[in-house]
This record gives C-alpha cells, sequence and structure tokens, in this order.
C-alpha cells in the first residue's frame, strides 16, 4: 500500500485566476435583520461573504479508494457557494454543494449532482467542508482528479493551512445565514441503541457531541464535549483531531471497497485494548472531538453557516444528513438573514484571522 504521509502541500502564488459564473444563491425570506438598508447597495459594515485569494494545491490519497488525487482550491465569486469539479472525467463534472447532494454516508459523505447515486461523485467531503466553516469560506471551487479527496493526515488540520496559506479574501456581497427557528430532531433505532441529532435556536453556532465506546482505549478519554465556534479556537482545539478506526473493522470494510487508504499516518488505529499509533493521541479527546469536526463538516454542506445549537448522541454522516433534510423539509423551521451590521452577528463570526 502507498502512502503519502500528509500529502504534498504545494501553495502557488497569487495569479489573475478566473471566477466562474454567478449563480443565484438560495431565496431569501428575511433579507437582513432589520438594521441596515439591504438590497444591492452593501453599506460598508455588512458581513461580508468570504472566498481564498489565489489557488492552492495539494496532493494525497483516498482514504476509502486508497487513489491518489490531486486537489485544487480555486477562489469563487459572490453566491457561488463550494463546487466540486471532476476534472479527471472526459467532461469535467461540478458537484455544488447542498443536503440533496448527498447520495451515500456510509463511513463518510459522498456528493453528487442533485444526489443522484448514478452520477459522478465525491467522497470524503467532510474534512474540507469542516475547515471551510471554520474559516468562515462561502465560497469555492475544488477541482479533483479521482472520486475521492485526499485524507491527507485524517484531519482538517491540513485543509485550513491550506486555504490559510491561499490567504482569505472578502467579497462584496453580504454572508447568508440559515437562522433556526425551532427545534428539529432526528433519531435511529430505539432503546439503548437510539443515536439522536438535533438543532435548536440559537443566536450563534454552538455543538454538544457524545459518543459511547464501550471500548478500555475509548474509556479513559472524554467521551462528551461542547464546542463553540465563537471561542476562536476551532483550528486549535477542533481542527487537528484525525479520524480513528478499529482493527477488527479494517477487514470487513476492505472488503467493501472501504479503508483501503487508511492506516496509523492519516487515522488513529485502535485494537482491542488501546491506540497503535506510536505517537499517542493530539487530544486527550480527540475521538470526540473529530466527531464534532465531522458534524461541523456535515452541517457545512448547507454552503452557508447555521444559526443553531447543534447536539447529538452517537450522531454520524448519515443521521447528520437526515437533520438538514428534516430541517429543509418545512421552511418555518429556519429563515436566510443578513448582517447588515456586522457588530449585530453573533461573537466570533466578524474576526477573519485566526477565523472562529
Ligand atoms: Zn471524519
Amino acid at each position: 500500500m502507498c502512502i503519502l504521509r500528509a500529502g504534498l502541500m504545494v501553495p502557488v502564488r497569487p495569479s489573475a485566476v478566473e471566477l466562474p459564473e454567478r449563480v443565484p444563491g438560495p431565496p431569501m425570506t428575511a433579507f437582513s435583520d432589520g438594521s441596515g438598508t439591504g438590497g444591492t447597495s452593501y453599506n460598508l459594515g455588512m458581513l461580508q461573504q468570504r472566498t481564498i485569494k489565489s489557488l492552492t494545491r495539494a496532493v494525497g490519497v483516498g482514504m476509502h479508494s486508497g487513489q491518489r488525487v490531486e486537489l485544487t482550491l480555486r477562489p469563487a465569486a459572490p453566491d457561488a457557494g463550494i463546487m466540486f469539479r471532476r476534472i479527471d472525467l472526459p467532461v469535467p463534472v461540478d458537484i455544488p454543494v447542498s443536503a440533496q447532494a448527498v447520495c451515500d454516508t456510509r463511513m463518510a459523505s459522498t456528493l453528487s449532482p442533485g444526489g443522484d447515486p448514478g452520477a459522478p461523485k465525491v467522497q470524503t467531503v467532510e474534512h474540507l467542508l469542516s475547515a471551510c466553516a471554520g474559516l468562515g469560506i462561502d465560497n469555492l471551487v475544488v477541482d479533483i482528479t479521482a472520486e475521492e479527496l485526499p485524507i491527507l493526515d485524517g484531519s482538517a488540520a491540513s485543509f485550513v493551512f491550506l486555504l490559510q496559506s491561499a490567504g482569505i479574501a472578502l467579497l462584496d456581497a453580504p454572508k447568508r445565514f440559515m437562522r433556526i427557528k425551532r427545534a428539529v430532531e432526528v433519531d435511529e433505532a430505539k432503546g439503548a441503541a437510539r443515536k439522536w441529532a438535533r438543532l435548536d435556536p440559537f443566536h450563534g453556532f454552538k455543538l454538544s457531541f457524545e459518543i459511547d465506546f464501550k471500548h478500555p482505549a475509548l474509556d479513559q478519554t472524554g467521551q462528551r464535549f461542547e464546542f463553540d465556534m465563537s471561542s476562536g479556537r476551532y483550528k486549535h482545539d477542533i481542527a487537528r483531531a484525525r479520524t480513528f478506526g478499529f482493527t477488527k473493522d479494517v477487514e470487513l470494510m476492505r472488503s467493501r471497497g472501504l479503508s483501503r487508504g487508511g492506516s496509523m499516518d492519516n487515522a488513529i488505529v485502535v485494537d482491542d485494548y488501546k491506540v497503535l499509533n506510536t505517537e499517542g493521541l493530539r487530544y486527550d479527546d480527540e475521538f470526540v472531538k473529530h466527531k464534532i469536526l465531522d458534524a461541523i463538516g456535515d452541517m457545512w454542506v448547507l454552503g452557508h453557516p447555521l444559526l443553531a445549537a447543534y447536539s447529538a448522541f452517537k450522531s454520524g454522516h448519515a443521521l447528520n444528513n437526515k437533520l438538514l433534510r428534516a430541517v429543509l423539509a418545512d421552511q418555518t423551521n429556519y429563515e436566510w438573514i443578513t448582517f447588515d451590521d456586522e457588530t449585530r452577528a453573533p461573537a466570533g463570526f466578524t474576526a477573519l484571522a485566526p477565523a472562529w
């Protein structure tokens, strides 16, 4: 098995970059918080959308496919959203992020155009999307040369580094938020096996996650963590948490064509008793922090920040996507808003760097 350690990252010098054509964003049911003029003549104090300043590249392998993949991140125009582009196909295929684009949630979040399972896909998007959320990136074009994003070091830290080395640019358009207006909860299974995830109204974005692994190695770590994006500590407290896997599951996963690129270079590997990585854990509670990292990325398939409190017990990619679809199924659950006066936005949303 060939593994590129942490990928090869190549920040590219700023250059003239073609911006894609502007595409419409979601309809605005409430255009502003009522403090400004709104419309297309933006006042200077509005909370702006972000993209990156210049293109940047990385090379690595897909966690599940084991395939080598080149990744190029490009600036995008206001309201373009985040768009994956399969440039390895004879005719490049664009895959815009949206909750409906999620077509597979086994072990990773996979997108296809409109969620069509027969269409070209992009797999394992959650760590890059988590980094975009952490840095407040609304618009981005992501060119890839294979079906799966590179796993790099198994966390979002490499993507944060890439995005920050490209530089973060403010755009002349108001940042759109989905504000949750009432609680929405989804669950799976009953009794002791029950898992759930929910969103409650909140002026900001915070997460509370609990895992429940009856395992000697995980029992020694914190299995519950709360994180508030307004703390400004995404990069320090969450982004470095790696994905994890159990040796007993590896054979089964590989028989299903999964985890072919997984190794101790890009995952925490746990046997029946202990963590096998010689360097140990990056955080005492790295497992639950990675679940928060994933949840942040899974929520960012909306392409916009949530104003909500997320909480979950043993949730994963499938339940996280089910939660977003439940929100979107009823328009009275949410509204789209912008902030004409950024000082009225929740704490942490306005700081450019370090973001959140
Ligand atoms: Zn993950």
